[in-house]
């Protein structure tokens, strides 16, 4: 779903299927990036527009914002007044890499995926995961480093030197490589897992991290976007919220998704998840 709406743009009716904050739904785009600092205090990622304007924008934020937070919030409060949702559902249509009669294509989707004939050398690894389309999705920019952790926030002026450490340790710029392999939090996730992460281990080369022996070949890619995952919301949980880093729930969250993503594997492949369940502490 989230590659789809980079591709696809909605007409508001009732609001309900239409992500406020990821969908282009509005003029500018979508709000996750035209008003990524005042995405970045939102505690509903994943709200809907229907959620949004019915509780209020504010009921989506955290209560105190930053300065460009506050003025791109300003600019928000007066496109949305021009918001009125109605009583139809939401109509989707294909922005991008689409044919006639509005159908995809999947060999121009294969070419904008590799940034125009630049491929990536996790493409395939990613893109043949069984995780959900999600979970792909942010492993894709994970790996291009493309997710939002306060070095990206800093070349993007959101936040100064000073805010750009990580928010789980004293390091100095949190980085995608920092915050999924190198940060005290994710080592220690890794080492219980039993996977070494080489010093200065890049997450562009995530596929090539060597994953535990008793991990099938066939998983080992979807066990490490689901490691990479899970750390990502355990960060954002830390960031939004203020939970404190937990490594027994980080495990147990990873055994709950390994659990509900079994059914995505062929049926040959559903028994390896059991040595995912031992690797991450469970029986
Ligand atoms: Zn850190």
């Amino acid at each position: 779903m989230p590659l789809y709406r980079c591709l696809t743009r909605v007409e508001i009716g009732d609001g309900g299927r239409t992500s406020f904050w990821h969908d282009d739904w509005l003029p500018g785009g979508p709000l996750s990036i035209s008003a990524a600092a005042l995405y970045s205090h939102t505690t509903s990622p994943e709200a809907t527009v229907a959620q949004a304007l019915a509780g209020g924008i504010d009921s989506i934020l955290a209560p105190r914002l930053s300065r460009v937070g506050a003025r791109e919030l300003d600019s928000l409060r007066a496109a949305l007044d021009e918001v009125a949702l109605g009583d139809g559902a939401d109509r989707r249509s294909l922005t991008r890499c689409s044919g006639p009669r509005n159908k995809l294509i999947t060999g121009a989707l294969y070419r904008l995926c590799n940034f125009g004939g630049v491929s990536s050398a996790n493409a395939g690894f990613i893109w043949r995961c069984h995780t959900p389309s999600r979970v792909s999705f942010f492993g894709w920019l994970l790996t291009l480093s493309r997710v939002q952790t306060r070095d990206t926030l800093l070349r993007k002026t959101i936040v100064d030197a000073a805010g750009a450490g990580c928010p789980l340790c004293d390091a100095t710029l949190e980085t995608a490589s920092h915050m999924t392999l190198h940060c005290p939090v994710a080592a220690r996730f890794w080492s219980t897992v039993g996977v070494e992460v080489p010093r200065d281990f890049h997450v562009r080369d995530l596929h090539l991290l060597p994953m535990p022996s008793s991990i099938s070949m066939e998983t080992a890619p979807t066990f490490a976007l689901l490691c990479c995952w899970q750390l990502w919301k355990q960060r954002n949980a830390a960031v939004f919220r203020g939970e404190v880093p937990s490594l027994p729930l980080l495990l147990k969250l990873c055994r709950d998704d390994a659990t509900m993503w079994r059914g995505r594997f062929p049926d040959s492949q559903r028994s390896h998840i059991d040595a995912w369940h031992v690797c991450l502490g469970g029986t």
